[in-house]
């Protein structure tokens, strides 16, 4: 599936409400810059309000004492998948980091979700702290560490119950691995070197308190938290789902049938892609929201401003494939970096010449 940034800088410039909470968000965050990395800082351009529960709870029931084999095999039966959008087998990720040398390994929890469409970690930060801190504890016991981080934004830094929690700036894309790492425990990562191999467990909040429902036996096998909004309007809300809900009732169940307006899902909305015809939820959906269409012309002339290159996390000189591709000089596009691009959409969103530039790198990067 093709996907793309759903908004662009020019497309909230035209939309005074969206613009109006990107400028709230802006200040409610923020904008200390990640140091290291030049960034793009985009801001919310949703605000949340609020939870609706598709699923159903379960009851509330006690906390047993949770062997670590035993949890490991509960989590594994539950075919836990990471929450942030790769979908890995969350058991599979924890026998590696138990597996990896060396007696100082470290936990983070990433609660950075710096996509400007996602509200739904922030609201799990406020509303199931406890569980995040449980779910931590357990896997602190299965990796005999107790070095926990809790990566998120609009926390203090303070411990909170043996667990560091780090309070991250507003830029974009914190919440990737490597950027994490880098900015919550000051360690730069070459670019092959695999985090969770070297006994540097990150994992998505959500996952954690999935961790913390299952020691308690209240996990609801094949369901998560998302993100459902109308990013024309700003309205966000956070619904759990099932995997197997139907895109279009969810988001129609959320706001009603909003006519006119394209549905888009997928892991955020700097890689989106337009909703199927009875697309269903996945483990890797974080959103399901209105938008209007947005159209990239790789045709148009580069305006030369590198802001894409300036802008982009992993240093990759995209200004210089741009300018190749549209002279159609054959270059060895390596030596720009194109393979490390993670997708993060940052330089489509910011080109004045509405190009889809990260297309463009990844048609380069093959
Ligand atoms: S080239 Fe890739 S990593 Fe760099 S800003 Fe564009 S999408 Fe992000
Ligand atoms: S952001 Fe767009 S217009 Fe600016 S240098 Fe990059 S490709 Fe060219």
């Amino acid at each position: 599936m093709n996907n793309y940034p759903i908004i662009t800088k020019k497309k909230i410039k035209s939309n005074n409400e969206v613009k109006r909470i990107q400028k709230e968000n802006k200040k409610k965050y923020g904008r200390r810059m990640l140091f290291g990395y030049p960034k793009a800082s985009i801001p919310k351009i949703v605000i949340e309000n609020g939870c609706i529960d598709m699923v159903g709870n379960k009851s509330q029931s006690e906390i047993q004492a949770v062997e670590a084999n035993k949890l490991l095999e509960a989590i594994e039966k539950n075919e836990l998948t990471g929450m942030s959008g790769n979908g890995f087998a969350t058991y599979k990720k924890i026998k590696v980091a138990i597996a990896a040398p060396g007696e100082n390994k470290v936990i983070i929890v990433n609660g950075a979700e710096c996509d400007p469409g996602l509200t739904h970690d922030a609201w799990l930060i406020r509303n199931r702290l406890n569980d995040i801190i449980f779910g931590s504890k357990l896997l602190a016991q299965m990796l005999h560490t107790s070095k926990v981080f809790l990566a998120a934004k609009l926390l203090k830094n303070e411990v909170i119950e043996g667990i560091n929690v780090k309070n991250l700036p507003n830029r974009y894309p914190t919440g990737a691995e490597k950027v994490l790492i880098k900015e919550v425990l000051d360690m730069e990562m070459d670019k092959n070197e695999i985090p969770v191999k070297k006994g540097i467990l990150v994992i998505n909040v959500q996952t954690v308190i999935m961790i913390a429902e299952i020691a308690k036996g209240e996990f609801l096998k094949g369901s998560r938290y998302i993100t459902v909004a109308d990013y024309e309007t700003g309205e966000a809300k956070v619904a759990r789902v099932n995997y197997d809900m139907d895109v279009k009732e969810v988001l129609e169940k959320v706001f009603g049938d909003r006519k006119g307006k394209a549905i888009f899902t997928g892991g955020g909305i700097m890689a989106a892609h337009k909703a199927q015809e009875n697309e269903k939820v996945t483990p890797l959906t974080n959103f399901i929201g209105y938008s209007k269409e947005v159209t990239y012309n790789n045709e148009s002339k580069c305006k030369k401003c590198r802001g894409c290159t300036k802008n982009c996390p992993m240093g990759i000189q995209v200004h210089k494939v741009i300018g190749d591709q549209e002279k159609n000089i054959k270059t060895n596009m390596k030596s720009y970096g194109v393979e490390d691009c993670i997708n993060c959409g940052s330089c489509t969103f910011l080109c004045m010449a509405g190009k889809n530039t990260m297309e463009i790198v990844n048609m380069n990067s093959k």
